[in-house]
C-alpha cells in the first residue's frame, strides 16, 4: 500500500472531504465526500486528486441534462427510460436481456460490497467512461442513463 494522504477537510470542486471511507480494490484511500448539493459519496483518492470525480454525480446529471435538451432525438426517447419503475432500491425492468453476473436488474449498475454502494460503469471502446459509486441505486441507474444516452444515443445496450 501507498502512503496514504490524509485529504480530510480538503474540497475539490463540489466535493469536500468528509472522512476516510475505506479502501478500494486496487489500494486506493476511499474518502466519504460531502457534495455541495447535499449528497454524500465515496470517492477513491485518486480520482478525487486527478479531478476524475469532481461531484457525487449531480454535476454530470447536470451537464448530461443540458446535452439532452439541445437533442430532441433524445428528448423524445427520455419518456421510454423514465417509465422504468423503480422502487426503494429494486427494481422491476424485465425487459432488459441482464447478465447472469448483474444482481442488480441494471446493466451498468452492481452493488459494491466493499464500498456498500451502488457502482454506474459503463466501458466503451476499450475505456472506463463510468466507474462511479453511489449511495442511492436510482442516483447509479441515472448516470448509467445519461452516459448511454450520450455515446449509445439510441436504445441501453444489451450486454456489456
Ligand atoms: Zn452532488
Amino acid at each position: 500500500m501507498s502512503v496514504m494522504i490524509d485529504l480530510t477537510g480538503q474540497t475539490f470542486n463540489r466535493l469536500t472531504v468528509i472522512e476516510r471511507g475505506g479502501t478500494s480494490k486496487n489500494g486506493n484511500a476511499l474518502w466519504r465526500c460531502q457534495c455541495s448539493c447535499g449528497n454524500q459519496t465515496v470517492v477513491d483518492s485518486y480520482a478525487l486528486r486527478h479531478g476524475k470525480i469532481r461531484s457525487c454525480g449531480c454535476l454530470s446529471r447536470e451537464l448530461s441534462a443540458v446535452n439532452i435538451r439541445k437533442n430532441p432525438k433524445t428528448l423524445a426517447s427520455m419518456g421510454h427510460t423514465s417509465n422504468f419503475q423503480i422502487h426503494d432500491h429494486h427494481t422491476d425492468i424485465p425487459s432488459q436481456v441482464l447478465s447472469k453476473r448483474n444482481k442488480s436488474g441494471v446493466i451498468g449498475v452492481s452493488w459494491d460490497k466493499n464500498a456498500q454502494r451502488w457502482v454506474a460503469h459503463f466501458y466503451y471502446k476499450g475505456v472506463y467512461l463510468l466507474n462511479k459509486q453511489y449511495i442511492h441505486f436510482e442516483d447509479a441507474v441515472a448516470a448509467r442513463r445519461a452516459i448511454e444516452r450520450q455515446y449509445l444515443k439510441q436504445q441501453p445496450v444489451l450486454s456489456e
